[in-house]
């Protein structure tokens, strides 16, 4: 496909569309705009928009549409598979002006807001009604609606509430050629045709842009306790999180977290944080109506987690202690990449009963190619993220690694009933390895999907679909 650049003549078109201060391509900008959370992928962009309404983004797609420019969506830019990197230039379409939460809708428990809100501002606002909207990515202060649904993002409460795609029941969705469309609304069932949310949810901006948003609301649960438990070894914590399950348990979050990752998150905070000597610990939060209901659940999950070896328990019912217990966990990510010029983050999914064969058998594999790896995160939905460092490793090296490793986790998810992402998406980075997931006839409909919705392959080009198969 031949794009056309944006010149002058664009620009100026922009420009009458959405007013001069909502159009920017000065060298800052466009440099802004060019990367996300993605280490090492980058892509600048030839114009940044920042339409403030449906009107604005339709107008712009239009436009887009009848030139043939690329549009990349973009509305927290945290992603970490390189989604709302401009891969092929063209414009990147900010959703930053669209940030309001329109309703919360205590009648019906549904909350409207717009694609650029803050995850945690939609949380907390609903929990001031006593209501809660559970998907809670880690990211939570920083990534936005739109992007959680466009990626069908999770967090840690998924092992008991769920992901993004289970709350929303309504999109307002501006297609390829600019044309406008409501699916979906305030209806908490809809068998009304085909299910083009579900299609949405996840299409990373491929398929459509979101200019409004409907999700469903559950009352706040009453009580919630949280444990840090320490485990001799990763492998004990994670048949202890896998035995959990089993024994009918269903926390709100299992969180698990490698003693590599202790030791940097205390050299990050600059402190010591609880368990720290453990080979591993699980981060677990129960719920329910009463303290009675969560301390039913936590004599049953003790069983579990004593017969692997858990060796003491912290336990926290309100926030102070609560945070404390939390703080090493919420900030791996950023300890990570404190001391390390690179890394990868995967997060492979697989079936829970997987867990911890997927985690031995991940480990010797890394090891086997001589990359340093560290094991955190949402282990009780089976979502086991896998962090591989570069550290000081020759950078020849850890480019011939990497490919290596990211394959060979994809294969072994693949061997046991798992897929290569569970949240974070396939962007631009594992593309590539999109067959090793999906059979050649899944790929060949979803590609079918892009063409009909989008005939010129203008949203977010590069994205999703191998470059070859
Ligand atoms: C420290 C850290 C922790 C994280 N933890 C988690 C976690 O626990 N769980 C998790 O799922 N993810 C996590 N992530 C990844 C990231 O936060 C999520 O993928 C999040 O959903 C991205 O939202 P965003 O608003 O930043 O999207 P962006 O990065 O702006 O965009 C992501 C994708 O959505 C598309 N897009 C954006 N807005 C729209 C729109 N309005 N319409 C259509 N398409 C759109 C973009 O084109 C792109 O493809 C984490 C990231 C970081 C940096």
């Amino acid at each position: 496909m031949t794009y056309r650049s944006v010149d002058d003549a664009v620009l100026r078109r922009l420009e009458a569309l959405l007013g001069a201060d909502a159009v920017f391509f000065d060298e800052d900008s466009l440099d802004l705009y060019s990367r996300d959370e993605t280490t090492e992928v980058s892509g600048r962009p030839e114009a940044v928009v920042k339409p403030e309404d449906t009107q604005g983004v339709s107008d712009v797609m239009r436009l887009a549409d009848e030139l043939v420019i690329p549009v990349t969506a973009r509305s927290g830019g945290t992603g970490v598979t390189g989604g709302a990197v401009a891969s092929v230039g063209g414009i990147v379409l900010s959703f930053e002006r669209m940030s309001r939460i329109v309703e919360v809708d205590t009648d019906n428990l549904m909350a409207v807001v717009q694609p650029g809100v803050i995850t945690g501002d939609l949380a907390r606002a609903t929990a001031a009604e006593g209501l809660m909207y559970p998907p809670d990515p880690a990211s939570i202060d920083s990534c936005c609606i739109g992007g959680n649904v466009s990626e069908s993002a999770g967090g840690p409460s998924a092992v008991k509430y769920g992901t993004t795609k289970d709350y929303v029941t309504g999109l307002l969705v501006v297609f390829a050629d600019g044309s406008v469309s409501r699916l979906g609304g305030k209806v908490v069932k809809n068998a009304t045709g085909y299910n083009l949310i579900g299609l949405m949810i996840g299409s990373e901006g491929t398929l459509g842009l979101f200019t409004e948003i409907t999700v469903r609301l559950i009352p706040m649960p009453a009580f919630t306790m949280d444990l840090l438990v320490p485990f001799e070894d990763l492998f004990a914590a994670a048949r202890a999180a896998s035995d959990i399950i089993r024994a009918r348990v269903v926390p709100a979050t299992i969180e698990f977290i490698q003693k590599e990752a202790t030791t940097m998150a205390e050299r990050f905070l600059k402190k010591k944080v609880p368990f720290a000597d453990a080979g591993a610990q699980l981060l677990i939060r129960l719920d329910g109506d009463n303290r009675s209901d969560v301390e039913r659940q936590m004599e049953r999950l003790w069983d579990a987690a004593s017969a692997h070896g858990a060796m003491d328990v912290i336990t926290a019912d309100s926030t102070a202690t609560s945070d404390r217990l939390w703080e090493a966990r919420r900030c791996i990510r950023e300890a990570i990449v404190a001391e390390s010029e690179a890394k990868e983050g995967e997060d492979v999914v697989v079936p829970r009963r997987e867990i911890p064969s997927f985690v031995s058998r991940a480990k010797e594999l890394l090891d086997g190619l001589g990359v340093s790896s560290i094991f955190f995160g949402h282990i009780g939905d089976g979502n086991v993220h896998v962090e591989i460092i570069k550290g000081d490793m020759d950078t020849d090296e850890w480019r011939r690694a990497l490919p290596k490793a990211r394959e060979g986790l994809y294969r072994l998810a693949a061997g046991m009933g798992g897929l290569l992402t569970g949240e974070h998406g396939v962007g631009s980075i594992r593309r590539e390895y999109l067959p090793l997931s999906l059979d050649p006839a899944q790929v060949a409909v979803m590609r079918r999907i892009k063409a009909a919705l989008d005939p010129k392959n203008i949203l977010n080009p590069k994205k999703i679909f191998p470059e070859t198969e």
